[in-house]
């Protein structure tokens, strides 16, 4: 950490805003089973102050402060009106610079205003994000706009965990957020079934990320690297992070493999199936035996439909019997068809769209008794059951990270280890 940042961490620390960036931290009871095998450096070397509350108040002890969340059709000036600050400042602030920075507000924002007994602007603070905040105050010929960044700190900690029942809770013991289970769940999704699969007594370790703000915990980030071990034992499932410095580009096993499929199983996240692929069966709407060539997805009117896999837009247009549909050309010879859509999303015919990514939303067009999707999986121009159908991996690592994973990945997986060794022991005590 530089000294400026550091100096600018205090001084941030110091002001009155500090609190305002307060967030829960993990309670004690999150941590029964954590451990840190990798070492951290205490908190005082990394530059983080603790704040002072004391001190906070006796700054702004003579001041008022107005706390406002912006509400519809609200701007800073009438915000700054209800603190009764004269027209004349509110059109000095106005006038400066980058005011924008703090006149462009969102519903929702918090804007926090100080006034003197005379009802003169002392200082507004707007804090942008959990990173950046605004700062009005006071300057020789009037006002000044300031930038407060803030510099969240990566750390990396451990989790190691016995299911004993539920997945979820095992998770939450061993320190894990909800975010980091879902996120778990994901990486893991198209290998373990997390519901049927995993039973009393299978474990898993996670490598992962935490974010600090001014010593104080703000939520997990990256999982780096993970393993799930099942089936008494016998069956290790890992999972290693490959990203870049700015982009995630996914989870790979340690040969590199894609822990992805290159599809996924459902088009829609709740699923509810109302009818099956059938060769032969007899159609609701035109009364006489057909064969239904899709699965068929029940759904409030609108529910998303996300793309089931990477491709390419090839058609986005009506068809008698679709009603609004899509179809989608993945690599090779895999064509998914989505129809009864009640409107399209963002991408146009010859868009490329990722897997995951919202298409459209369900409805009723075309020959449909009721609001729902109907999904078709080809191969090479033939139909098959998509919920049945063998899906092909993702991409494995790409070949110009393939050396900088090789290496990451194996440490990694000697950190895994270490995690074994050194908690199975405390886990077991409070199983
Ligand atoms: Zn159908």
């Amino acid at each position: 950490m530089t000294k400026l940042s550091k100096i600018l961490l205090i001084s941030f620390a110091l002001s009155a805003s500090a609190a305002l960036f307060a967030l829960p931290t993990k309670s004690s009871e999150d941590h029964e089973y954590k451990t840190s095998v990798l070492p951290l450096p205490p908190l005082e070397t990394l530059g983080v102050e603790k704040k002072n509350p004391l001190k906070e108040e006796k700054t702004t002890s003579n001041w008022q402060l107005h706390k406002f969340k912006v509400g519809k059709n609200e701007s800073l000036s009438t915000l700054l009106d209800k603190a009764n600050v004269s027209a004349k400042t509110t059109y000095q602030i106005g006038r400066l610079n980058n005011s924008k920075k703090i006149t462009n507000l969102k519903v929702g924002d918090e804007i926090n205003v100080w006034v003197d007994k005379n009802y003169q602007l002392q200082k507004i603070l707007y804090p942008k994000s959990q990173t950046l905040a605004y700062e009005v105050v006071k300057s020789d010929n009037g006002y000044k706009i300031i930038e407060q960044k803030q510099q969240v700190e990566i750390r990396t900690e451990t989790a190691f965990g016995i299911i004993n029942g539920a997945f979820y809770p095992a998770a939450k013991r061993a320190g894990l957020s909800a975010k980091s289970v879902m996120n778990l769940a994901d990486m893991f999704a198209w290998d373990i079934d997390f519901i049927r699969e995993l039973r009393k007594g299978d474990t898993f370790k996670v490598i992962y990320e935490t974010k600090y703000l001014n010593g104080e915990y703000i939520g997990d980030g990256d999982i780096l690297a993970a393993q799930i071990t099942t089936n008494g034992g016998k069956e290790d499932h890992n999972a290693f992070i490959l990203r870049t410095k700015d982009k995630l580009i996914g989870y790979y096993n340690s040969d590199g493999k894609n822990l992805k499929k290159a599809f996924l199983r459902n088009p829609v996240d709740y699923v509810r199936i109302t009818s099956k692929f059938n060769p032969r069966r007899f159609h609701p709407v035109l009364k006489k035996w057909r064969s239904h060539r899709g699965v068929d997805y029940g759904g409030p009117l609108n529910t998303p439909i996300r793309a089931t896999g990477n491709g390419k837009i090839i058609e986005r247009g009506w068809a008698r019997g679709y009603g609004r549909y899509i179809k989608i050309q993945h690599a090779g010879k895999y064509v998914t068809l989505y129809g009864h859509l009640n409107k399209f999303g963002k991408y146009k015919k010859g868009q490329y769209v990722n897997q995951g990514k919202v298409i459209g939303y369900m409805g009723k067009t075309g020959l449909a008794t009721g609001v729902h999707l109907h999904y078709e999986f080809r191969i090479r121009g033939k139909h098959v059951d998509p919920l049945k159908v063998k899906f092909p991996a993702a991409g494995p690592v790409p070949k110009k990270y393939k050396t900088m994973f090789k290496q990451k990945s194996k440490f990694l997986l000697t950190q895994l280890d270490r995690i074994d060794r050194q908690s199975t022991q405390l886990a077991q005590s409070f199983e």
